[in-house]
């Protein structure tokens, strides 16, 4: 059955615990990183890092805001990263969950390709220039577990099932949150497995977070 995720940033905390479940299920290293002077770290996804929250403090409408938004491969209902890797085997969407999983063999693409074919600005690539990011947990979601990041959010943040149900959780959570927030939107909702909903424009919150943010394209 076709998975997907509901995000809802209004309701995460910033409590890292699904960055650290992600980094223990897939036994990533750690990495050294540099205080910034806030929660956020380290300070971009990378090779070892599939998710991080990200933090933002942003005065709007006269108050200081926190925005956090749980950054991650989207899973692309028609990737591009997989386009154009012209079926070459290294880059697969599974055919039950719709995961899209990279492989070994992506030392053998042209990883400026890749990295630039996806509007969320997700792949990365290690020294040996092999591309990684979130698997969506399908090792786990094959056999009817809840990917790990899912399965440690204490807040109800992070949803994950069959994408349908999801389409529609996400519909009926955006319709309560816009009576408070005017500008809440749900990210690219039609295109991708993992649908965030953001009590404010897109951009506030991360440069790439929506593919489509009209603000972001009028600024290039
Ligand atoms: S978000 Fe980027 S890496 Fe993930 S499936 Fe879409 S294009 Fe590929
Ligand atoms: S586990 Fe949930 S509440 Fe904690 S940072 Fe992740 S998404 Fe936010």
């Amino acid at each position: 059955m076709s998975k997907g995720f509901f995000i809802d940033t209004t309701r995460c905390t910033a409590c890292k615990g699904c960055q650290v479940a992600c980094k223990q299920w897939n036994d990533l290293p750690v990495e050294k990183t540099k205080n910034q002077g806030n929660l956020q770290n380290p300070s971009d996804l990378s090779y070892s890092t599939y998710k991080l929250v990200r933090m933002k403090e942003e005065i709007i409408g006269g108050k200081l805001k926190w925005l956090f938004f749980p950054d991650q491969c989207r899973h692309c209902l028609i990737p591009p990263c997989l386009l154009w890797a012209q079926n070459s085997d290294a880059i697969y969407q599974d055919e039950d969950t719709g995961a899209v999983v990279y492989t070994s063999e992506t030392r053998n693409l042209k990883a400026e390709d890749i990295i630039g074919a996806c509007p969320y600005d997700v792949p990365r690539r290690d020294s040996s220039g092999m591309l990684n990011k979130c698997t969506m947990c399908n090792d786990r979601v094959k056999i009817g577990m809840e990917p790990a990041c899912v399965k440690t959010c204490p807040t109800g943040a992070l949803n994950f099932g069959d994408l349908e149900h999801m389409q529609e959780l996400a519909n009926e959570r955006f319709e309560k949150v816009k009576l408070t927030y005017p500008d809440a939107r749900l990210l690219d909702p039609d295109d991708v497995r993992v649908i965030f909903l953001t009590a404010f424009a897109a951009d506030k919150y991360h440069k790439y977070a929506a593919a489509f943010d009209p603000k972001r394209w009028k600024a290039q």
